[in-house]
């Protein structure tokens, strides 16, 4: 851990370090943590903006998409000038100009099973900001076999749903994604469940509260939000929490 914080840091970071779960070892520890976000779009964007701006020390940035004009309705971290760039690239940028000491990796590449234990294995926490089920069943997997903890979540219309997975614990209350959304499921099998248009405040408040969590596993603070399911529908603002357990029947996580 470090052991002092400059001058600059504790002005930059105050109204963090006066929060008393927080404090001057809370931002000690942020500063030095390493945070992985898979997906660099409308989740990616405010849990990348909101990271950076607490002092996370280190963040991996994965996404091989270009920016396009349809992409700035929701990605926050993009502008018009931007369009046809390499996603991660502009976003080390951005993220650079809010905090420079920010160690950034960016990976412009597919995460595949072939290279995602690797990259995983560098990081304390996984931020899962994909749009389809594939990547979210690979990733699941993948955190389950290191033994990291993922911060999930998925966005349709208005909608969004937010959970945090510790798959590899093997008490009841730690269901991991599969057991939660089994792979067999009629409605998941339909691959444009997530491809139906969304509004774009939906997805900054998904990837707020899945920033939170992650500063809230790294310091071990308050509840997290292991076997519940967040749902939101902004539409008729309907927010309810779901609890899980794991699935007997899950071969993931067994
Ligand atoms: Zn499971």
């Amino acid at each position: 851990m470090l052991k002092t914080l400059t001058d600059k840091d504790i002005q930059k970071y105050a109204h963090q370090i006066v929060l008393k779960n927080i404090g001057l070892n809370g931002q000690k520890k942020i500063l030095t943590s390493k945070v992985f976000i898979l997906g660099m779009g409308g989740l990616g964007s405010p849990v990348s903006l909101y990271l950076t701006a607490a002092g996370i020390g280190t963040l991996g940035i994965a996404d091989y998409d270009k920016i396009e004009l349809s992409n700035l309705q929701r990605q926050i971290i993009y502008n018009q000038k931007n369009i046809n760039k390499p996603k991660v690239e502009i976003a080390k940028k951005k993220l650079l100009s809010i905090n420079p000491k920010l160690k950034i990796n960016i990976y412009k590449k597919k995460i595949t099973k072939v290279n995602i234990d690797k990259i995983i294995k560098e990081y304390d926490v996984i931020v899962d900001g994909s749009d389809n089920f594939k990547t979210k069943y690979l990733i699941n997997e993948s955190c389950i076999k290191n033994k990291k903890t993922l911060i999930t979540a998925a966005l349709r219309g208005f909608e969004a749903q937010i959970t945090v997975i510790k798959g590899w614990l093997k008490s009841n209350n730690n269901p991991c994604y599969n057991c939660i959304f089994p792979k067999n499921n009629k409605e998941i099998k339909n691959e444009n469940y997530l491809d139906c248009g969304i509004i774009g405040g939906i997805a900054g408040i998904a990837g707020s509260i899945q920033s939170v969590e992650v500063i809230k596993n790294i310091l071990g603070i308050g509840k997290s939000l292991t076997g519940e399911l967040i749902i939101i529908d902004l539409l008729y603002n309907r927010f309810k929490k779901i609890k899980f357990k794991k699935n007997k029947k899950c071969k993931i996580c067994k």
